[in-house]
């Protein structure tokens, strides 16, 4: 890990410098990738700067978060930018799309907090003792003095998702006092717990009961998956049904480590690896993905089948 401190400076300096920025989030983003690139282009906008945001779609669970009109739409071979932030991303090729942006900026800084993160960028802000990068961007935008009662709804947004409601382990007493200070600037910490954590469809909880259904138990460890057909068809929901499945799983008992697996568009398997003590970020690794210690991603171009069976081999002994 750099000197995050250190960095910020630098990075406030370069903003100061910069005119057109770019600021880009993982693809298929999740709620922190969403709140920490949406608050820190708000943000930038009060720096009289032109901001935009790249994000492709993400789930109207975030419709409360302001901003929208900074996240661009058009064709991405037009932007010019003088300036590239990517933000909770640990690796270039996480930006999607974006990374063929990326590649024609010369200023690139990197805001992150994966333990993954390979300091891809010019200038790198990686704490990965941080619960979130919005708690990354908290420490950036509170030194500048910029957050407003907008901007702190976006980061406590950013913050309960990626804690899950400040029940993960990296969840730390610098997190609760970010908490504090953003409830003090008028955030609505009740609805925002019961917006994201608490609220589903009924579409969404036939997926979660499918999910379930499939699951295979091996001691400690629980794999299920979930099929296009038993989505789309099956549950008539789509994909901003998955989120919190794996979690769900995780919180059975006895349960250490919780894999889910799910068909993405062109056929690939998208895996979710989560844990309470095994480090499953080096499981993710092996399968060309990456994230945290305890929770980790990876996407595989075999068939379920071959990606249950591969999985559980690597798990077996951790
Ligand atoms: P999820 O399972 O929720 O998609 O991801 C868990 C964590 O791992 C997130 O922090 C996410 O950013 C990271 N992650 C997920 N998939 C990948 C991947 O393919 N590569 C890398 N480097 N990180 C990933
Ligand atoms: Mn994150």
């Amino acid at each position: 890990m750099n000197n995050i401190y250190d960095n910020i400076e630098k990075f406030i300096n370069v903003l100061e410098h910069s005119e057109k920025i770019v600021i880009a989030g993982h693809t298929s983003p999740d709620g922190d990738a969403i709140c920490a690139s949406i608050s820190l282009a708000m943000a930038i906008k009060k720096m009289n700067k032109k901001p935009i945001v790249l994000l492709e779609s993400y789930p109207d669970t975030y419709e409360y978060i302001a901003g929208k009109d900074l996240v661009y739409t058009d064709d991405y071979n037009k932007i010019e930018a003088d300036l590239f932030i990517s933000v909770d991303c640990g690796d270039k090729t996480r930006l999607g799309e974006a990374e063929k942006v990326l590649s024609k900026i010369d200023n690139t800084v990197n805001i992150d907090h994966h333990i993954s993160n390979n300091n891809f960028a010019k200038l790198n802000i990686v704490n990965d003792k941080a619960s979130s990068t919005s708690e990354v961007i908290f420490e950036i935008l509170n030194m500048m003095g910029f957050i407003d009662k907008e901007i702190a709804t976006a980061l406590y947004t950013g913050i309960v998702f990626d804690t899950s409601g400040f029940k993960h382990s990296s969840t730390g007493k610098r997190t609760h006092q970010i908490a504090g200070e953003l409830i003090d600037m008028g955030v609505d910490s009740s609805y925002i717990h019961t917006r994201l954590l608490y609220t589903h469809s009924l579409e969404n909880s036939k997926v979660l009961a499918c999910a379930i259904q499939n699951i295979e138990i091996y001691g400690n460890k629980a794999i299920t998956f979930v099929t296009k057909e038993e989505i789309f068809e099956k549950c008539n929901a789509n994909y901003d049904a998955l989120d919190g499945i794996v979690g769900y799983i995780l919180d059975i008992k006895d349960v250490e480590v919780a894999v889910f697996l799910y068909e993405k568009v062109d056929g690939l398997i998208k895996a979710s690896f989560r844990a309470l003590k095994a480090n499953v970020n080096e499981i993710a690794k092996s399968f060309g993905g990456g994230g945290h210690i305890l929770a980790s991603g990876a996407t595989l171009n075999m068939s379920m089948e071959e990606a249950k069976s591969k999985i559980l081999e690597a798990i077996k002994d951790i």
